[in-house]
């Protein structure tokens, strides 16, 4: 399974990639994760990245592109990969088929996952990280059961930092004039799958394995 998750900040890539991955034994390969790692770790070029990250934009195509190059190197990655959050731009769709290519092993489909634009703001505004488990939940979503899981086992419900109103607002104008027009790219080269993202984490992958079988 060679694939991209194709779709708007909070539509839901990350959730899915993870499930693919535990299923298929298919390693997810997500730009922003590693980049945030980089942030984490100090480096001098993650403390660049973080002010771009911070602001909504994005990471210079040739930065992401080194990063993708050497995670698909990886052993882990020779019998497939989900991408998530990567290409997000014309030039990196074009970088990842040249890189494809040069490995003998072509793209199988980029999966567009669609969301409303108010349940986007929702998901986006909403989303938290419980500090002990790293389970993803979201106060608009999650059962207070779910919430409160996590808070009485002594827990924080972390915001990320580009989780804020402002910088989601232009998160998703940067989706759209970037990234959006790969939908038409893939569309070309017949490589589109469009699934219906909106509703339960069960029932969008359900969707998405229906539409990759
Ligand atoms: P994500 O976790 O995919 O929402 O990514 C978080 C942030 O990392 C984005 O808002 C960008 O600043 C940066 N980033 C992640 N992937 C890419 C990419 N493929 N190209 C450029 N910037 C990226």
């Amino acid at each position: 399974m060679r694939i991209v998750l194709l779709g708007a900040p909070g539509s839901g890539k990350g959730t899915q990639a993870k499930k693919l991955m535990a299923d298929k034994g298919v390693p997810q390969v997500s730009t922003g994760d590693m980049l945030r790692e980089a942030v984490a770790n100090g480096t001098r070029f993650g403390m660049q990245a973080k002010a771009v990250m911070d602001a909504g934009n994005l990471v210079p195509d040739e930065v992401v592109l080194g990063i993708i190059s050497e995670r698909l190197a990886e052993p882990d990655a020779e019998n497939g990969f989900i991408l998530d959050g990567f290409p997000r731009t014309q030039q990196q769709a074009l970088d990842l088929e040249d890189l494809l290519d040069e490995i003998g092993t072509p793209l199988d489909t980029a999966v567009l996952m669609d969301v409303d634009f108010e349940i986007l703001m929702k998901r986006l505004t909403g989303r938290r990280t419980c500090s002990l488990t790293g389970k993803l939940l979201n106060v608009h979503f999650s059962s207070q059961e779910e919430l409160d899981e996590c808070t009485r086992a002594g827990g924080e419900l972390i915001q990320r930092e580009d989780d804020n109103e402002d910088t989601i607002g232009n998160r998703l104008n940067v989706y759209r004039d970037n990234t959006e027009p790969l939908i038409d790219f893939y569309r070309e080269r017949e490589k589109l799958t469009a699934i219906d993202a909106e509703g339960s984490i069960d029932e969008v992958y359900e969707r998405l394995t229906s539409a990759l079988e």
